[in-house]
């Protein structure tokens, strides 16, 4: 990957920089609800702009059919004028002669923002025109979206192939830290998977079962786990399609020198919400008409021992309905040993980052990454089109 150092945009003429951001963010009534990504983009903006160049922004936000007026980037533009203290021009849309005349009027230090590059049908496409187009709109292109990388889109992978182009400040992190875990980790790597579905995470559980020492299995994704195992798991979210693969890393587990651990006791909830009825079960065989939401206390207090023994922690997917308050203990028992961990601790997925935000815990890991998708991709050892591009 090429670096941003190795860039060349001093000028004069002014140089502009075509930069790819992931300003993918959730919205509330109109504004920002939450700046972290944003946030996240400031240092290699900053460094762009210290060394003279004007910079044309390019992002995605959410996924719109039609130039829905709800997805425009404009809230985004506001809050980045605030936090880069300078004003931040929304183009009037992604190409176009307008978006080419604001462009080409930019002087060092400016900042342009185009629109929703999702407005344009060719960007999930890789449209070779719709590459072109963005390319004509500056002298260089840097990548610093590392949560769209796994993608190869016009933004993400056609117009690196059409000018001098270098990989961001976050971006580089995030593919050193990842790339560190898989490659050289300090041992015992300790991996806890979480969330909804194992059939999202199983790539990266039978990576994990080749590498690491541990993985901890919790949120709803030790049901298939344990209808594999032949326990009955009652009302529990259990997802289907995930028992074969499940069993299928049983299996390898077996054979393998890395252990796979799942709960031990649950806590289980007679429906998904905040007031519902809860019990403690010391034990994993769910009743019918219950529930679980969430991995007990003995199994939190088995895992935070496991983390806090790791020389490397890698975190992807809650440990239970954590959003709930009666069933978010595991999860912060979690969160809390490895913010706590003297070893690497690196977290994805974007409901992890939430609860570590929600516990006020997101500054205390090594590296919060900001690509759920892409982060996973990384690590099971796939190859990501955005971050070749930049070779
Ligand atoms: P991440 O975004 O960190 O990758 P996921 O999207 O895979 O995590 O999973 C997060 C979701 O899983 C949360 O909304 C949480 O409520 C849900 N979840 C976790 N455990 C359970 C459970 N036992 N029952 C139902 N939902 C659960
Ligand atoms: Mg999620």
């Amino acid at each position: 990957m090429r670096t941003l150092s190795e860039l060349e945009i001093e000028g004069p003429p002014t140089q502009r920089v075509l930069v790819r951001v992931d300003f993918n963010v959730p919205l509330h009534d109109g504004a920002v609800a939450d700046d972290t990504r944003i946030r996240a983009a400031l240092p290699t903006l900053q460094e762009l702009r210290r060394r003279g160049a004007a910079l044309v922004l390019v992002s995605h936000l959410g996924r719109p059919k039609d130039r829905e007026p709800e997805l425009s980037l404009a809230p985004v533009a506001a809050r980045l004028s605030e936090l880069l203290g300078v004003e931040v021009r929304l183009a009037p849309g992604v190409v176009g002669d307008e978006v080419t005349a604001a462009a080409r009027a930019l002087e060092p230090g400016d900042v342009l923002l185009l629109e929703n590059v999702r407005y344009e049908p060719g960007e999930t496409r890789n449209d070779p025109a719709l590459a072109a187009a963005l390319a004509a709109l500056a002298d260089a292109y840097v990548n610093d979206a590392f949560g769209a990388a796994h993608r190869a889109h016009a933004s993400t992978e056609g117009v690196a192939q059409r000018l001098p182009h270098a990989a961001g400040l976050l971006l580089a992190r995030e593919v050193a830290t990842l790339s560190a875990i898989v490659e050289a980790p300090a041992r015992p790597l300790v991996a806890v998977v979480g969330g909804a579905k194992v059939t999202d995470k199983i790539a990266v559980i039978d990576r994990f079962l080749e590498i690491a020492d541990a993985i901890l299995i919790g949120g709803a994704m030790c049901f298939p786990f344990f209808a594999a195992q032949g326990h009955a798991v009652g009302g529990s979210l259990c997802e289907a399609e995930g028992i074969e693969p499940a069993r299928r890393a049983l299996d390898a587990a077996a054979a393998a020198t890395c252990r796979l651990e799942l709960p031990s006791d649950l806590v289980l909830g007679d429906r998904f919400a905040a007031d519902a009825q809860r019990r403690e079960l010391d034990g994993v065989e769910v009743p019918d008409d219950w529930m679980g939401l969430d991995v007990g206390a003995r199994t939190a207090q088995r895992y935070a021992a496991e983390i806090a023994a790791a020389g490397t922690t890698f975190w992807n997917g809650p440990m239970g309905a954590f959003e709930l308050a009666p069933f978010a203990a595991g999860t912060r028992a979690v969160a809390e040993a490895v913010a706590a961990a003297p070893g690497t601790t690196v977290v994805g997925g974007g409901d992890s980052a939430a609860a570590l935000s929600q516990f006020g815990l997101a500054d205390q890991v090594t590296h919060l990454s900001t690509g759920g998708g892409a982060s996973l991709e990384l690590l099971e050892g796939k190859r990501l089109p955005g971050v070749e591009a930049l070779a």
